[in-house]
Formats: structure tokens, C-alpha cells, sequence
């Protein structure tokens, strides 16, 4: 199934993908994930957490190494911004 329109990187669904390698959304300019980033990753795995979450994993990894690399070296925490959000739906 195509997502339509953009050149949609990888498995992220919709428009509101990061700019690498500053990561904030080409849309709305926001810290990426955004909320309408997070609303459409929730909406394309719903029904797969753990592929959610093994594709934020590798985002902030990815995320981290950029920023890190703009920011002189100096140590940058994602992991909250990219995962804390994704919550066990039943726990
Ligand atoms: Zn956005």
C-alpha cells in the first residue's frame, strides 16, 4: 500500500517526517516525532508496538549521532523524546 505524494523515507507513514540531520518536521517545524508525526506512526502500527518501537529505537540512534554531531560533541538524550510517548497499551 503507498502512502501517497511525498517521497516518504523509509517506513515512515504521512508528511510529517523529520529534516536530517536537524530532525525536526519538514512540516510543521516542530521537534520530530510531532504530534501529528506520533498520531500517524500510532495510526500505521497499530497492532505492532514492537515494530514501533524497534523503528523509534533506530531513529534516536540515528537522531542522537546527528545531533550530537551539531551540537560540538556534547551528549544528547532522545530517548524520552522518541519513546516515551509509545506506551503499552495495557499494563
Ligand atoms: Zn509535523
Amino acid at each position: 500500500m503507498q502512502v501517497g505524494g511525498d517521497a516518504v523515507t523509509g517506513p515512515l507513514p504521512g508528511r510529517h517526517s523529520p529534516v536530517r540531520p536537524i530532525w525536526l518536521c519538514r512540516v510543521d517545524a516542530n521537534p520530530w516525532p510531532c504530534g501529528e508525526a506520533k498520531l500517524a506512526l500510532l495510526a500505521r502500527y497499530d497492532g505492532d508496538r514492537p515494530g514501533l518501537l524497534a523503528l523509534l529505537a533506530s531513529l534516536s540512534a540515528e537522531a542522537t549521532e546527528h545531533l550530537t554531531q551539531l551540537d560540538n560533541g556534547r551528549r544528547i538524550d532522545l530517548t524520552d523524546r522518541f519513546l516515551a510517548w509509545v506506551r503499552p497499551a495495557d499494563h
